[in-house]
């Protein structure tokens, strides 16, 4: 698939735009236009109505361990800056950048790439940020120019290692920046927090700095005892929360992938320590489970458990849901969602203090005259077991997921050319083949001409659906065009009001993956259609 034939059609068809646009736009930040928004507040509605609303309390669900509860909570996105300071983000979240000091861009350093060459009696490693699979071939043009040479004198180039991270370079002197013309002019790398800085109230001081949220879990952790005190929840059980998280991102690209303001999907599932290894496979495989069930192929979604030495400091095991992005390079796949075991390093955080690792175990991380390096907050975070009598700080899984991420995924999934059907220009027609369920609009109702009382009877159907469905209304144009539009939005079904409507009070309902027609009494619409978006 090309992404950049999808990315038309989203801006074409108003499903994402770029950010204040008419000012040229700002770089990581993305708007959904009229389909986009319904499309992201269906995946939204479908994790929380799958994960929450209709969330069976009583029953064990296949594959889960036991029954348990799910309760939603919705928190604010700035916090109380020591928040930050005991979660680990105001010390460790970071990732590192390169400065180049010709070209005054930022780069993060891992993900420069390059190749040793020499030519004309000098060496170089010659980098490039890759837009391709294929970095040689992006690299090599700029090796020529590096070096004066034309094309033809490509063999003049004596290539003395394969594309490799800048990561692996330690000494800039010899590095062509991605963008420069002079050797050496990259920075050496340097940490960068990737948390959004802002001041609350009118004083305007550094004591009153706090951050945008750059995940939405914090709120629920800090929130467990209030959750577990005013609700009748009982270990185990989760807390889920969806809203926007804040991100500095040093390289925001692919599209809305890496987006520096982006939604995030998360549930945090408390549980006995001794039954956590169990939940942790539950929810693995039940997250997996939920995008092949909205339409993901399972080609290109895979599920990769972390290897020890990659997993993060305070995790027992991680799984990251993957998705073969059309952008990224053949074989390669991105993170949708990150399932991960977190122990009780969490709320012991936010109980006792920063946690740093020694050894096997996690301790509070003390400064030099013994004291906490950022205190917590000192309120008994450890739950009750009411039967047993036992206390303990319940342990921790989370399913991770981004908002925009999985309807970027879900987009890619459904673009599809269907070359068995031409539009009138002799092109295939392009179809989102997205899941009923996702779709933007469920259905659209169309007169075949406007006249003949079809416009009328038309007009009613579409104000008996809209009660209940997201339906479109379309008069416009010639009737295979409007199927088609509305193939290219995504639309599952339209129903069309012709000549044989206004004799037998029978409408066609038109499928959008197959065209396939067939008629259905009008009174019997709205039932078909409850029937076909189940
Ligand atoms: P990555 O390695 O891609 O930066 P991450 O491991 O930092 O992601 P998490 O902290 O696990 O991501 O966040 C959970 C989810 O939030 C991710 O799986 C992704 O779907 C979403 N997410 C994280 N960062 C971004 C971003 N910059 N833009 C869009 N979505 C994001």
């Amino acid at each position: 698939m090309d992404m950049e034939k999808l990315v038309s059609l989203c801006k074409r068809r108003g499903f994402l735009f770029q950010s204040s646009e008419i000012y040229g736009g700002l770089n990581g930040f993305w708007d959904y236009g009229p389909l986009g928004v319904e499309l992201k507040r269906n995946v939204k509605e479908a994790w929380w109505r799958d994960m929450v609303t209709a969330h069976d309390d009583l029953n064990v669900p296949p594959g889960a361990p036991q029954a348990y509860q799910m309760v939603g909570l919705d928190c604010s996105i700035i916090m109380h800056p020591q928040v930050w300071k005991c979660s680990g983000h105001y010390d460790m979240f970071h990732d590192f950048m390169v400065d180049c000091k010709e070209s005054k861009k930022r780069y993060r350093h891992d993900q420069i790439v390059g190749r040793w060459v020499e030519a004309k009696g000098k060496r170089a490693f010659v980098t490039v940020v890759p837009e391709t699979d294929n970095p040689a071939a992006e690299i090599e043009p700029r090796a020529l120019k590096f070096f004066n040479l034309r094309a033809k004198q490509a063999e003049e180039l004596v290539w003395q290692s394969p594309v490799e991270s800048l990561t692996a370079v330690s000494d800039h002197e010899q590095v062509l920046g991605p963008d420069a013309k002079a050797l050496g002019t990259l920075t050496q790398p340097r940490e960068f927090n990737l948390m959004f800085k802002t001041i609350v109230g009118a004083m305007g001081t550094e004591d009153d700095a706090a951050f945008l949220r750059p995940e939405t879990a914090q709120g629920i952790f800090v929130n467990f005892k209030n959750v577990v005190d005013s609700s009748r929840v009982r270990v185990p059980f989760g807390i889920a929360q969806m809203g926007k998280s804040f991100r500095n991102e040093i390289t925001p690209r692919n599209f809305t992938f890496r987006s520096r303001e982006f939604e995030q999907m998360e549930i945090e599932f408390f549980c006995h320590p001794k039954e956590s290894a169990e939940w942790y496979r539950y929810w693995r495989d039940r997250r997996y489970q939920w995008y092949l069930g909205l339409g993901l192929a399972s080609e290109r979604l895979r599920l990769r458990e972390h290897e020890a030495k990659e997993l993060a400091h305070y995790s027992v095991g991680t799984a990251d849901l993957e998705y073969a992005f059309p952008f990224l390079p053949k074989g390669e796949f991105g993170e949708l969602e990150g399932v991960a075991h977190r122990g009780d390093f969490d709320l012991r955080s936010h109980q006792d203090g920063k946690l740093i690792k020694q050894g096997d175990q996690f301790v509070v991380e003390t400064t030099t005259d013994g004291k906490p390096k950022h205190k917590g907050s000192g309120k008994k975070l450890e739950y009750r077991d009411e039967l047993t009598g036992e206390r303990y700080l319940p342990h921790v899984i989370e399913p991770s997921a981004g908002a925009d991420r999985a309807t970027l995924a879900f987009l890619c999934e459904a673009y599809w050319e269907d070359a068995a059907h031409l539009d009138e220009k002799g092109r295939p027609r392009t179809v989102l083949r997205l899941h009923p369920r996702l779709a933007p609009l469920k259905a659209a109702v169309l007169p075949l001409v406007n006249k003949e009382g079809m416009p009328e009877i038309a007009e009613k159907l579409y104000l008996a659906l809209k009660k209940e469905f997201n339906v479109f209304y379309d008069d416009g144009g010639a009737i295979g065009r409007r199927y088609y539009r509305q193939d290219e939005a995504g639309t599952p079904f339209c129903f069309t009001i012709d000549g044989q409507t206004l004799q037998d009070q029978t409408v066609t309902i038109r499928e959008r993956d197959t065209t396939k027609q067939e008629r259905l009494p009008l009174d019997a619409v709205a039932e078909e259609l409850r029937k076909r978006l189940a």
